[in-house]
């Protein structure tokens, strides 16, 4: 019996060899569909994306029972910047920008920043209503993001520098261009300072309050750049765009100081001088957009100076405007650089905090 049994084993058992190959194939298919990064990959991506709706969905609701005006912050809109912008973190595909436009609309009432902001302070804002808002005037902007605006029907605002409409620069974005063409030393002597970091952020977050008296050392450096130069709408192309009633214009200072560096004196002049440049514009509102617009960028001296010059304060630190808890600014989103289908997930995050 137990010889019949022995022989039956013999016959069924699985040569050594064929054992080993086989545990090797599945080792080998487990290896390839379990353990590739592309598969722990997809698996993590899945994972997020069902979070990302989940949370969505939910600050969709929270939205839908407790009004807010949400405000959207975009510099430029173009499909071939130049490496620094994408460094500065500054450009969103007019793509992307299209998609967030579509699904904007399908989730919320568009209106004008001024229309937003007069429902929000009068307290009839009775529904979630989002605004668009662009600043430092980029010609990007006017090429790829208005034309699909007005074909849409969708208002927007602009905040302009006068320095740009008058053929001076924005200095962080040459800034930004003279580091990436490598002349980080020829900034450090003008800045008379040195960072082991990139240049433009220590300027961006720590800007010396003499940033703008070496502006005409940058002036200099930055004649010798080569192409790829940030462009800006001048005077007549910003008229031009001001003859649709959906585009309004609003005050970004003179020139794109760090307030939080400024005496009041200084940043009176900054916001008083640009109303009194863009008061003569077709759809010029009284909002001020801090520069950089982050808390640290600004004091009690800027909100006394808004004050004083009857402008409505917009700072881009995040965060919705909920209706009868609104602060003293008006708050944005930024949303540079968003993809297409994350505008949600991202104003939840950005802009809810959940
Ligand atoms: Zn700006």
């Amino acid at each position: 019996m137990a010889a019949r049994r022995a022989a039956g084993d013999a016959k069924h058992a699985i040569p050594e060899q064929r054992l080993d190959d086989e545990r090797i194939i599945v080792l080998a298919l487990a290896d390839s569909v379990l353990l590739t990064p592309r598969f722990l990959q997809s698996v993590f991506g899945l994972k997020r994306a069902i979070r990302s709706t989940l949370r969505a969905r939910f600050a969709k609701s929270v939205l839908d029972r407790r009004p807010a005006l949400i405000v959207l912050l975009y510099h430029a809109v173009d499909p071939s910047p130049p490496q620094y912008l994408r460094d500065l973190g500054v450009v969103t595909h007019p793509h992307a920008f299209e998609d967030h436009l579509l699904w904007a609309k399908s989730c919320f009432e568009l209106v004008s920043l001024s229309e937003g902001i007069r429902r929000l302070r009068s307290g009839t804002l009775t529904k979630t209503c989002l605004a668009l808002t662009f600043d430092d005037g980029l010609k990007s902007v006017a090429d790829h993001a208005l034309p699909v605006l007005i074909r849409h029907g969708i208002p927007a605002a602009l905040f302009v520098n006068h320095a740009s409409l008058t053929g001076q620069r924005c200095w962080i974005y040459d800034v930004a261009q003279l580091e990436s063409e490598g002349r980080k030393e020829a900034l450090e002597e003008v800045f008379g300072t040195s960072c082991p970091g990139l240049f433009s952020s220590y300027l961006r977050h720590q800007a010396p309050a003499d940033v703008l008296a070496r502006r005409s050392g940058l002036t200099d450096l930055s004649s010798s750049l080569n192409g790829n130069r940030v462009e800006y709408i001048n005077h007549e192309e910003l008229a031009q765009l001001l003859e649709s009633p959906l585009m309004e214009l609003g005050n970004h200072s003179l020139d794109h100081p760090r307030f939080s560096r400024l005496d009041a004196n200084e940043q009176c002049r900054q916001i008083n001088g640009n109303a009194e440049a863009l008061a003569g514009f077709a759809g010029y509102q009284r909002f001020f957009a801090l520069p950089f617009g982050r808390p640290a960028d600004w004091n009690m001296d800027t909100v006394q100076a808004c004050a004083a010059a009857r402008h409505e304060f917009v700072s881009a630190c995040g965060g919705v405007n909920f209706a009868r808890t609104a602060s003293i600014d008006i708050r944005r989103v930024p949303c540079d650089g968003v993809g297409g289908g994350q505008l949600m997930d991202h104003i939840t995050r950005r802009g809810i905090g959940i």
